[in-house]
């Protein structure tokens, strides 16, 4: 009895769902210039009397809320005999159908299109580039619907290039919206090659001219994929899929599950920047396994209509930093000491930006959307990257990690409990006290000391400590004071402040941002007079500076001040102990031929 009233109620409850629900989309591109992509939605397949459709104000991946519904104009809808079906438009990404007595609807919009960046989209006559949730609207509270896409390129455009999954001529599927959104798409008449690393064929899209050569990209991006692969155990896709953006101004990367999308700058692939390519090739494919699969419970399956807040970002973006720049080490592409000088570089970034001793990494992670990715003036001062102090906190867990297996395991191990405890098993995120729980079962004792100081608080490290551990010491080169005003001022006309240091002479003394700088004792300087006086100064020396503020002269008689700077630098002290664990970790584990 119990059984069957159990099974008539899941019958009742499965028809109420959306599991009826069908939806195809038909995406045009019929003007290139005029920047619009020409979008039909079709949902057949639901009974209620009116439907929400929604356009998402963020894309997964860059957290900044960026309303993606301004580029919108008018939405329409029609029923299946081709009536007219009332649009009320509800909230700023929400528009509501009346769908009475309604069997299908055709939803028609334009979305405008000229945003070229990994995570926005694009269309005019050389190529179109979709990110979808800048493009797709979804159906509210059906995000989980299958449905299919078919696109009619423009005339010229000869091929297309996405990780949807093919099922015809220019028609794709997608499991759900998370899928559709997740592929992006490029059209055009790019260049494309593949290779094959990891188990898995890789094609590479190339849009724009570059100085790149196929045969050494085919070389040295199977590198990366098979260090990464060795990192992690296995390698997920069957396919995945470079869309490469060679214009003048770049955005960087932008990871997907089976995809990325990299806009570089054209020249990049030969130099020193070629290293710097193939470290963001390195970055963002290391994504497929740390934030697309292995991830916080914030960050998918995902919420289109707000912030999603985690205090992981450190962990996502910066163990990904780390892996980054340690994968073209382990790949062979970094000696020793080029290795060495990229982590240290970054421990003096940090170290010396005053907003490290003000915020601490996890409300770094928490506060992007209104931080990180709306900078101002005074951002030096209050924050510090998620980046930079998650990819040392990352390379202190690693050397943690080591001297306490004995050279025998390192992070990787870590991280692959971490994608077959949450992702193989379920496909969950985990919780902030997950992440932390799986650590401390990891290493087997108690990590509050390492969150405390370094995650919620911002303790300076104790690097020396980790450092030891692999036989580098790790000291200050430099502990004297140095004269320091605290002023960036820049310009070719005027010489505008543009940003003042926090506890500074300048800010102590009444200098502020936007103050144009006219003259010093007496004299009109420009950016050039003004840099060369600054640097005559010593501490304590005073000048007189004459500013101009709203247009109000103000002289201010200012005196030098002075910092101390940070300088740290690595001095190797080896034994066989430490040499053992330091040869393990910074390790080349891809032969060179
Ligand atoms: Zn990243």
């Amino acid at each position: 009895m119990r059984k069957i009233i159990f099974l008539l109620l899941a019958v009742a409850y499965y028809s109420l769902s959306s599991a009826a629900l069908d939806i195809s989309y038909k995406l045009g591109m019929s003007k290139p210039n005029s920047h619009y992509f020409e979008v039909e939605m079709n949902v057949s397949g639901f009974t209620d009397t009116s439907m929400r459709v929604k356009m998402p104000v963020w894309a997964p991946g860059s957290y900044l809320v960026r309303e993606f519904s301004k580029n919108i104009n008018t939405v329409t809808a029609t029923d299946e005999k081709g009536k007219t079906l009332e649009v009320k438009k509800i909230s700023k990404n929400t528009w509501e159908i009346n769908t009475t007595n309604a069997k299908s609807v055709n939803i028609r919009y334009d979305v405008y299109a000229f945003e070229l960046s990994v995570r926005t989209s694009f269309l005019d006559d050389s190529h179109g580039y979709l990110n979808g949730t800048s493009v797709f609207m979804y159906v509210d509270g059906h995000q989980d619907v299958k449905g299919k896409l078919s696109i009619t390129p423009y005339s010229t455009f000869k091929k297309i290039s996405t990780s949807l999954k093919q099922e015809g001529n220019n028609v794709y599927s997608f499991t759900n919206y998370d899928e559709l959104v997740d592929c992006p798409i490029e059209i055009g008449n790019q260049e494309t090659f593949q290779f094959e690393a990891g188990g898995v064929n890789h094609t590479v899209a190339m849009y724009g001219e570059g100085n790149y050569d196929i045969p050494t990209l085919q070389k040295d991006m199977a590198r990366i994929v098979e260090a990464e692969t060795k990192a992690m155990g296995e390698n997920p896709n069957k396919d995945y899929l470079f869309i490469i953006h060679n214009v003048t101004d770049p955005s960087g990367g932008l990871e997907h599950k089976s995809s990325t999308t990299l806009e570089v700058n054209r020249w990049t692939y030969q130099g020193d920047d070629y290293m710097g390519f193939l470290s963001l090739v390195a970055h963002e494919y290391f994504h497929l396994w740390n934030v697309k699969r292995l991830r916080p419970k914030a960050l998918g399956p995902f919420n289109y209509d707000e912030e999603n807040y985690t205090d992981l970002l450190w962990v996502m973006e910066g163990f990904t930093s780390y892996y980054d720049e340690l994968f073209l080490r382990r790949a062979g592409y970094y000696n020793e000491d080029e290795y060495l000088n990229k982590i240290i570089g970054t421990i003096n970034y940090v170290e010396n930006q005053p907003g490290n001793q003000v915020q601490c990494v996890a409300h770094s992670s928490f506060d992007a959307w209104i931080k990180a990715y709306r900078p101002t003036e005074n951002s030096s001062n209050t924050t510090i990257s998620y980046y930079s102090k998650g990819q040392i906190l990352a390379a202190l867990l690693d050397l943690y990690i080591i001297q306490k297996f004995n050279a025998e395991k390192c992070i990787d191990d870590f991280m692959r409990r971490l994608y077959k405890d949450f992702y193989l098993k379920n496909d969950v995120g985990f919780t902030e006290a997950e992440f932390q729980a799986t650590l401390e079962d990891f290493l087997g004792e108690d990590m509050d000391w390492f969150f405390t100081k370094y995650v919620y608080g911002t303790e300076t490290p104790d690097y020396k400590k980790f450092f030891d551990y692999v036989g580098l010491t790790f000291y200050n080169s430099d502990d004297s004071v140095k004269p320091f005003l605290g002023v960036r001022a820049s310009g070719s006309g005027r010489l505008i402040i543009s940003g003042i240091t926090a506890g500074s002479a300048a800010e102590e003394q009444g200098l502020s941002v936007n103050d144009e700088i006219i003259a010093i004792n007496g004299y009109r300087v420009d950016q050039n007079d003004f840099d060369a006086f600054v640097k005559t100064l010593d501490p304590g020396d005073e000048f007189e500076v004459l500013i101009s503020r709203d247009n109000v002269l103000k002289t201010y008689t200012l005196k030098m001040g002075g910092k101390s700077s940070k300088k740290y630098i690595f001095k190797p002290n080896f034994n066989d102990e430490n040499r053992k664990r330091f040869d393990y970790w910074l390790r080349v584990d891809i032969a060179h031929h």
